[in-house]
């Protein structure tokens, strides 16, 4: 029988995303919400009347950097001040320390709730090449390291295929909790991580990343495409060059794709032969 939530589920669930939604304003530095306005009385359009009548922002009080909605006769059109913990410093401020002190602190979502650790990522903070891949499993989640189980020791060959070292490149995960049951990420959790990674990404200036697998490409480029046809050819993410490829644990299954992810590498050594001379 499908499942229909009652509507105390469907609360539970809008209380949730509502509560996530405020904790993503937090991870990025917002302190306060100005209150939306009510439609007045004579307002021709309720839908766009809001906006409309809004008051005019006062100048901000000292010590402030952000205007108040000034108040009214009705004590509910005031300026929300949302009971937030300090706010961290948004994370394009911060260092790659400072960003993986931060993300182990994360509470934005709800895998929080089931991590043993946050995966943050390893590697060369200077590398060239970065490998990202969907969230951390059971044994990246009890590590916390990525790509510690049998998928990660073969991208591990992988990486020494093209003649590098597992410690010269930088490896990360779109999601940094794991998932449970290592079910596919939901949409708020990613709008709640990525932003570590995006960070990641500024901070590390790799010349090339490969995405690993259908999630991590699909979600990186936003796109439906099939990993089939996405990988084989350069896309770019955050300004920088982006392989995608089949994920390690799907070739484990799928052996007989190993030649694909080989080509696949051999474009990227040289794509990073050329951008080195
Ligand atoms: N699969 C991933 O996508 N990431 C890991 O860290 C481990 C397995």
């Amino acid at each position: 029988m499908a499942y229909s939530p009652s509507p105390r589920d469907e609360l539970r669930m809008l209380t949730n995303d509502v509560r996530a939604y405020v904790e993503a304003l937090r991870v990025w530095g917002v302190q306060h919400i100005p209150a939306d306005q009510p439609p007045e009385p004579s307002s021709p359009d309720p839908k766009v009347a809001p906006a409309l009548h809004r008051p005019q922002p006062s100048p901000a009080p000292r010590g402030t950097d952000h205007p108040t909605v000034p108040s009214t006769s009705s004590p509910e059109i005031q300026e929300i001040h949302l009971p937030l913990e300090p706010p961290l410093a948004p994370l394009s401020r911060l260092s790659l320390p400072e960003l993986e002190a931060a993300a182990k602190q994360c509470t934005a979502c709800r895998l929080h709730q089931g991590r043993t650790h946050v995966v943050f990522g390893v590697g060369n903070p200077h590398a060239e090449l970065m490998f990202a891949g969907e969230a951390p499993g059971r044994d990246e989640d009890l590590q916390g390291e990525p790509f510690v189980g049998r998928a990660g020791q073969l991208l591990t060959r992988i990486i020494e295929a093209i003649g590098m070292k597992r410690q010269d490149v930088y490896i990360a995960n779109v999601i940094k909790c794991r998932p449970p049951n290592n079910r596919n990420p939901e949409a708020d959790e990613i709008a709640h991580c990525e932003p570590y990674l995006i960070r990641q990404i500024a901070l590390v200036q790799p010349r090339l990343i490969v995405a690993l697998g259908t999630f991590a490409a699909q979600t990186l480029l936003q796109t439906k495409l099939p990993i089939s046809q996405l990988r084989g050819r350069f896309h770019t993410y955050q300004g920088v060059k982006l392989m995608p490829t089949f994920h390690p644990a799907f070739l484990l299954r799928n052996p007989e794709r190993k030649r694909a992810v080989w080509e696949d590498m051999q474009m990227v050594q040289r794509e990073l032969r050329q951008l080195s001379t």
